[in-house]
């Protein structure tokens, strides 16, 4: 089954899998195609069906930009690489998981091999294993700041201990990953249980919404149109509102 193809603006799209409704994004910038996460296969084939649907050669894929290692936004990097030869880039927290030093082993390991990689496993699996399926070692670590084609790397802490957001000016797209979710185009926390760092969580969020933007593509559901009146409000939420249990 096919990933979904959704156009966000004439150079972003992004492929969305139906499990969680998990959100990969392909920008085409003067320099050629850059990724934000990889998609929910190990064979890279969600990433590639939506370059097809573009009309983009796989080879002008040169950079994937990993919001976090999480199965549900990474499985496809190892394949993307061997196909294109692109370039990974995560932050320092984010690569022994990607370079699966983390990887579970005995019981819990094996039982990660054996759940098969389709729909809602997929995520499972990942996090049973302790690190995506296939490694994708970074070739560079970025940190707060750091600018990667045109992408400006902010940390946000809180669903991983190393996730980054990439703010993308060009466009003035914010691709939040798992930092924040996007719900019926409302800013919205994320679920308690998926947020292990609730304080870090909270300030990167915080972070975030000091920044200027007039769109979200975030790590699930659906791209979002924000304006800076929403950023506001939202905000104002960040600083008063109790953490709710379901985001
Ligand atoms: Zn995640």
């Amino acid at each position: 089954m096919h990933p979904e193809l959704i156009r966000v603006t004439n150079t972003i799209a992004c492929v969305r899998r139906p499990s969680y409704v998990t959100c990969s994004y392909i920008v085409q910038t003067a320099r050629g195609v850059v990724l934000v996460d990889a998609g929910m296969k190990s064979d890279g084939s969600d990433v590639f069906w939506g370059l097809d649907q573009l009309g983009l050669d796989h080879g002008s894929v040169t950079t994937i930009l990993i919001t976090h290692w999480h199965n549900d936004h990474a499985a496809g990097a190892a394949a993307i690489v061997e196909a294109t030869g692109a370039r990974v880039i995560c932050t320092e927290a984010e690569a022994p998981y990607l370079r699966r030093e983390t990887a579970a082993t005995g019981l819990a390991g094996w039982i990660a091999d054996a759940v098969p990689e389709v729909g809602p496993f997929v995520l499972v699996k990942g996090l049973l294993g302790n690190a995506p399926m296939r490694a994708a070692p970074p070739d560079a670590c970025v940190g707060d700041g750091d600018v990667v084609e045109g992408f400006e790397v902010i940390t946000t802490p809180g669903h991983t201990e190393g996730h980054a957001a990439y703010l993308y000016e060009p466009e003035g797209v914010l691709f939040a990953g798992d930092a924040l979710a996007v719900i019926d185009g409302e800013l919205r926390f994320m679920a308690k249980p998926v947020t292990p760092d609730l304080v870090a969580a909270r300030a990167s969020m915080q972070k975030l919404m000091r920044r200027a933007f007039t769109r979200v593509c975030a790590g699930h559901r659906a791209p979002a149109l924000i304006d800076a009146s929403h950023r506001q409000a939202f905000a104002a939420r960040l600083d008063d509102d109790d953490w709710p249990e379901l985001g």
